[in-house]
């Protein structure tokens, strides 16, 4: 039974992989998922007879359209826009935008794919997709963001809606994004649906909570599994890539809880300061400025800057955050926290380890909270506010916070049960596969083909 199984799980990767060749990330998110399957399919014969792994696999759609803006010079450019809509057998497609230059068809195919898995452990009624952009916001004025919004909108705007797919924000887009999207959907809709964006401001829609709910999710994950373990963040060194949404409300629950937090970064280079990180100049620079990381030193002298954003896994730590980007720990930086006594590791970005330093992590016995599961909580409250839209009321940010907690709670368990279930205890990355996969295996069965 169990060589059924395993077949059946090569022979399928074998396929993604001619489907899909030369596109890594995607590649590398489904190897990833599908050696923690193995043992599932030995229980499911029924998974396999019903073709889910193909299934699961297959985007339900992808889209591609061209994007034509101006400049403030009156220059015309051309990007290209993607929304990938994955699956749709919990809820509505849902999944954030990422502009960035780095954008592609495997980028967004991988985080629409991790997007199943994670929001079907949320336990809300959503689907997952993805979209984006390859254009680069940095350096561009206010009015060019907003130009590129419309444009991007008035092409996605006929594939979206609050019950078919609700995007959000990702790398590039936040609340200021949302905002011209939103306004463009709006015009062009001729009604106000609210529910068919997230992480809108709370002035007009947004829910309160959600900025912060990705970074103190993180934590709140991470916590859960130190607590299993008798530890805690209190008086914990940590150390957090990025300074954006995710980066600045982890290292903000963090220090609440009692850690210290003495580096973060962003795509040019770190910051080191052993004082602590100055959390509100962080916030003034990025948040309200817009400006680089390096500014910090500028007031902080006994802050150092370093130019080279990977060098930030050399700090010795206890917990390591890593909340900028995909693959930003290799096996190298894995070894190298592993040298510096790191005991912890939470996933506040997406897939931020290579599947190298992933089995790296795990021979060394490093508590490991996967992305899946650990920044789940952003896309929680997405979902929450796609509720509270619906009700046409809001909640308080105390009331988003305890719900916040219960899911991220309600997820550490299923990733508990589900590694214990499948023969492999205390494995979180093993558990958060499997529990999403089941989710949303089970209402594709009782779906029909499709
Ligand atoms: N982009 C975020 C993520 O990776 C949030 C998605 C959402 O809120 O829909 O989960």
């Amino acid at each position: 039974v169990q060589r059924r199984s395993n077949d059946y799980v090569h022979q399928v990767y074998e396929q993604v992989k001619r489907r899909n060749a030369n596109e890594t990330e995607f590649l590398q998110a489904t190897r990833e998922i599908f050696d923690s399957l193995r043992p599932v399919f030995a229980q499911h014969p029924e998974y396999i007879t019903n073709g889910i792994l193909e299934r699961l696999t297959e985007p339900e759609r992808i889209l591609t359209f061209r994007v034509a803006w101006e400049d403030d010079s009156c220059k015309v450019h051309v990007n290209r826009g993607y929304r990938v809509q994955f699956n749709s057998e919990l809820g509505p497609y849902k999944g954030g935008l990422r502009f960035h230059p780095s954008v592609n068809s495997s980028i967004m195919k991988f985080l629409a794919f991790e997007q199943i898995f994670k929001n079907a452990l949320t336990g809300q009624p959503i689907g997952a997709g993805k979209g984006g952009s390859d254009f680069d916001p940095k350096g561009k004025s206010d009015r060019e963001i907003m130009r590129f919004c419309q444009s991007f909108m008035t092409e996605l705007s006929r594939h979206i809606g609050p019950d078919i797919d609700v995007p959000a924000g990702d790398i590039g887009v936040g609340k200021r994004e949302i905002g011209y999207l939103f306004g463009q959907y709006k015009r062009l809709k001729g009604g106000y649906e609210a529910g068919v964006l997230t992480g809108k401001d709370p002035s007009h829609g947004g829910s309160l909570g959600r900025k912060e709910a990705t970074g103190y999710g993180t934590v709140y994950f991470t916590d859960e599994m130190l607590k299993e373990y008798g530890m805690s963040f209190t008086d914990k060194t940590v150390i957090v890539s990025g300074s954006g949404n995710v980066s600045i409300y982890a290292m903000e629950k963090a220090q609440q809880l009692g850690a210290k937090v003495i580096a973060c970064s962003d795509s040019s280079g770190y910051i080191v300061d052993s004082d602590g990180i100055d959390l509100e100049c962080v916030k003034q620079l990025k948040e309200v400025e817009n400006k680089r990381i390096q500014e910090y030193v500028k007031t902080h002298p006994e802050a150092r800057y370093i130019e080279d954003c990977s060098g930030v896994w050399s700090i010795p730590c206890d917990i390591a955050l890593p909340c900028a980007t995909q693959n930003e720990i290799d096996e190298e930086s894995a070894l190298l926290l592993i040298k510096n006594g790191v005991t912890a590791i939470g996933e506040g970005a997406n897939m931020p380890c290579t599947n190298e330093a992933l089995t790296i992590f795990q021979e060394h016995g490093i508590l490991f909270a996967p992305a899946k599961a650990a920044n789940a909580g952003g896309v929680a409250v997405s979902a929450m506010e796609m509720s509270q839209n619906s009700m046409r009321l809001r909640w308080t940010a105390e009331e988003v916070d305890d719900r916040l907690k219960v899911v991220m709670r309600s997820i550490y368990e299923s990733c508990i049960d589900a590694a214990d279930r499948f023969g492999k205890p205390g494995n979180l990355i093993m558990g958060a596969n499997v529990a999403g996969f089941l989710k949303v295996a089970d209402a594709m069965a009782a779906h029909g083909l499709s």
